[in-house]
C-alpha cells in the first residue's frame, strides 16, 4: 500500500493511519487539548538546532519558534500560569522571565519525548539566569542551544541537523 494512501486527515486536521488508526501528527487545537489535559501549558517541540526570535508588539512581548517547518508563536497561556499571570518577559530575573524560562525547558522537554508529568524536573530556573535574563529588553534572535546549555543537555546538540 502506498504510504501516503494510508494517512487520513481528520476534519480538525490530525493526521491517522487509515489501518491502525494510530495518530501519526496531532493538529494545534486537539495538540492544545492534550496538553490542557496533562495541566501544561500548550509549548510547541524545541529541537536543540532551532531558533527563537523574541520581540516587542503593540500587543507585549513575543517569542517566535523557527525550525524546519516553519514559524511558530510560542504562546503563554494564563490559565497555567505559575509565576506570572501577566505572561513573558525577559532582560531580567523576575517572575515573568521565570514563566517564559519553564515554557522553553518544557519545549525542549516535549522534543526529548519526556512525559508533561515529568517536565519540571527540567531545571528551569538555570534557563532564567542563564539565558533569559541575559536577553536584552529589545529582544533578537537566538539559538535553541543555548537552553539546551542551561539545562545541561548540550550533549543533544552533537544531533546531526536533517
Ligand atoms: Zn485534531
Amino acid at each position: 500500500m502506498d504510504a501516503r494512501k494510508r494517512i487520513h486527515v481528520k476534519a480538525c486536521g490530525c493526521r491517522v493511519d487509515a489501518v491502525t488508526g494510530a495518530l501519526l501528527q496531532r493538529c494545534p487545537a486537539c495538540d492544545m487539548e492534550e496538553m490542557a489535559r496533562n495541566g501544561m501549558p500548550c509549548v510547541p517541540p524545541i529541537g536543540p538546532h532551532d531558533a527563537l526570535r523574541f520581540e516587542r508588539t503593540p500587543d507585549g512581548p513575543r517569542v517566535v519558534l523557527a525550525h524546519n517547518l516553519g514559524k511558530m508563536e510560542i504562546k503563554f497561556d494564563p490559565r497555567f500560569a505559575r509565576h506570572s499571570p501577566s505572561g513573558f518577559e525577559w532582560g531580567y530575573g523576575g517572575s515573568g522571565p521565570a514563566e517564559l524560562a519553564r515554557y522553553l525547558a518544557y519545549g525542549v522537554a516535549r522534543y526529548l519525548g519526556v512525559h508533561p508529568s515529568r517536565w519540571d524536573q527540567f531545571d528551569y530556573q538555570a534557563v532564567k539566569w542563564e539565558f533569559v535574563a541575559r536577553i536584552p529588553w529589545h529582544g533578537g534572535w537566538y539559538h535553541a542551544s543555548e537552553i539546551y546549555e542551561a539545562l545541561g543537555l548540550s550533549h543533544y546538540l552533537n544531533e546531526p541537523e536533517w
